[in-house]
């Protein structure tokens, strides 16, 4: 048990929700240190949401909901922490659910497929077939949900797939606290903010956005300005850890 009033509470929860995920077989041990990079650039941020994260965010909510066919690609790390925000996201923004994994197994698949309908899910099933240009597992995916997708919202993702869903002419908008990794550098829309926090700020910009709106925030999108600031943020928090 973890009290409530402990200084780092969130933190420890998500653990514990790793911890468990991978005890259960939804998360490799691969996702654990996965994650375990992304909290230490989330110390790099303060833990908390930047004025940059929450514009790449409700940038993304313009993007999903000006989209004709928008998919959320989920994979265990997203499923162990967010199940309930990735239903959210979903019904606000009409966008499909599809698993995608790189450790792929039917077991682990069926696991997450249920542990998000769990919680209120519509998970896209079918035959996943080989689509993508990657040599790993990750190629996988369904035709009529990702494959078929315009905007793809792939958080925690892996550089490769990031690049060969932009190489196949989508919007690909990722959540990812490092801002140098290959995916952050390669999609078209960087959240740089730690997952459960960034995905409400989407879920309730999809419901405020106006049309108009939403295609000004497209207009106006620079990716290159949201990493330079995520990083200015970093650079500023390690100048200053000290005085
Ligand atoms: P790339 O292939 O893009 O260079 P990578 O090899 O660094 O990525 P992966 O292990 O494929 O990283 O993906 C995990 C990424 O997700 C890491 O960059 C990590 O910082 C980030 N991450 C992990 N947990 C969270 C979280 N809860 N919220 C946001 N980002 C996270």
């Amino acid at each position: 048990m973890i009290p409530a009033d402990h200084p780092r509470y969130a933190s420890l929860l998500a653990r514990e929700k790793m911890a468990d995920a991978v005890r259960s077989g939804m998360v490799v041990i691969e996702g654990a240190s996965a994650h375990g990079r992304g909290e230490a650039f989330d110390c790099l941020l303060g833990e908390r949401t930047t004025p940059g994260a929450a514009r790449a965010g409700k940038t993304a909510a313009a993007f999903l909901i000006r989209a004709a066919r928008p998919v959320i690609s989920v994979n265990g790390n997203t499923a162990a922490l967010a199940a309930g925000e990735i239903g959210a996201l979903a019904r606000a923004s009409g966008a499909l659910v599809e698993v995608n994994l790189f450790h792929r197994t039917d077991e682990r698949l069926e696991k997450i497929t249920r542990h998000l309908e769990e919680h209120g899910v519509s998970v896209l099933q079918g035959t996943a077939e080989r689509l993508l240009p990657l040599s790993h597992d990750r190629a996988l995916c369904l035709r009529g949900g990702i494959y078929a997708a315009d905007v793809v919202l792939v958080p925690l993702e892996d550089g490769d797939r990031c690049a060969a869903l932009v190489a196949m002419g989508k919007t690909v908008i990722t959540i990812d606290l490092n801002p140098l990794s290959r995916t952050a550098r390669t999609a078209t829309v960087t959240i740089v903010d730690e997952l459960t926090r960034a995905l409400p700020v989407i879920t309730r910009s999809c419901g405020e956005l106006s049309a108009q709106e939403a295609d000004e925030l497209i207009r106006d999108h620079d990716n290159t300005r949201l990493l330079r600031e995520a990083m200015a943020t970093m650079k500023e928090t390690l100048t200053h850890a000290v005085d």
